[in-house]
């Protein structure tokens, strides 16, 4: 393998430090310790182990833990009605409604009860707005923390040739907001795209969120090019990517690895999205 890994783990362990030092300062200055309500309705296993980890995240930087819990046959109305007990309860900075909810649930209507100050998945209808229009907000923590991995990195932004693939309201749609707000040249690839590999050929940064395991192969990859895989696939022998990881390490600069890339980052952001609410509710948002 040629590649150098960008390591999500480490990365992720740093900017957790700082956050966990930031919660600790805004108490020490008068604030309140920020809260983050985690919604889990039904009992979707994967959905118990992200839950479990989102919680665990923040007891780890001093975050306050609101979760709650509801009945996979729980009516409309009962969920609404938690969302707007959460939405006016001062100790509660952040709520997270945990996706995606059982089949008889209007999720978009439960979503759309969430004030955009408390939205921490940055996924309302304001907060889209907001990045569309390059306004400050809260974002969604999986583009927003692979802006900080390549960050992390040094990766050149400005002017670069980036190539999301994927279109999604979670990850590509604001991955590209934020590339061109740092100045990246951006294309965004979908399903029906016509030749992809020739288009992410293109790439100084390939962004892969298709949700398609290995579809991105090193025929698709220029050589020297930055790769960012976000997919997670669970297969019998482990996890894996959208990208054909060991292949293309051949001839990528960097790429992330599945596990210990992007997921990581993703919770961390979930964190700093939480402290970002908080400060900004208790108006001290200029305060370290
Ligand atoms: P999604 O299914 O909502 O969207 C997939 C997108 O890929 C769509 O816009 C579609 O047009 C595009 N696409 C599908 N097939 C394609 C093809 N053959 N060629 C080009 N584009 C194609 O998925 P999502 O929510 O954006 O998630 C994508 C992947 O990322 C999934 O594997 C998901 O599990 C993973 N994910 C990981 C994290 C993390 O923290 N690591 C966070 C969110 C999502």
């Amino acid at each position: 393998m040629s590649a150098e890994l960008i390591d999500g783990t480490t990365t992720a362990r740093r900017v957790r430090e700082d956050i966990a030092k930031s919660v600790a300062e805004l108490v020490a200055a008068g604030g309140t310790v920020p809260g983050l309500a985690t919604v889990l309705i039904g009992d979707d296993p994967a959905s118990h182990v992200y839950v479990r980890n989102k919680r665990r995240a923040c007891a780890e930087v001093g975050i306050r833990d609101h979760h709650r819990h509801l009945p996979a046959d729980v009516d409309q109305a009962t969920a609404a009605a938690l969302i707007d007990e959460l939405a006016s309860d001062p100790a509660v900075s952040g709520i997270l409604l945990q996706l995606p909810t059982p089949g008889h649930l209007d999720a978009e209507a439960l979503l759309a009860l969430i004030p955009a100050a408390k939205d921490v998945d940055g996924l309302t209808t304001a907060n889209a707005g907001l990045l569309a229009q390059g306004r400050p907000g809260l974002r969604p923590c999986t583009p927003s923390g692979i802006i900080v991995l390549l960050d992390q990195y040094d990766v050149p932004l400005r002017g670069a040739e980036v190539v999301v693939v994927g279109r999604s309201a979670l990850v590509g749609k604001p991955m590209a907001q934020l590339l061109l707000e740092r100045d990246a040249t951006v294309t965004t690839c979908h399903s029906r795209t016509r030749d992809l590999s020739a288009v992410c050929r293109r790439a100084d940064i390939l962004v892969v969120a298709a949700g398609i395991p290995e579809l991105i192969g090193p025929a698709a990859v220029k050589p020297g090019a930055t790769v960012v895989d976000v997919g997670i696939h669970r297969r019998d022998t482990g996890l894996c990517g959208d990208v054909d990881t060991a292949a293309v390490a051949e001839v990528a600069a960097r790429i992330t690895p599945v596990p210990g890339g992007v997921g990581p980052m993703t919770i961390v952001m979930l964190l700093a999205n939480t402290l970002t609410a908080a400060r900004r509710q208790q108006g001290m948002a200029g305060r370290p």
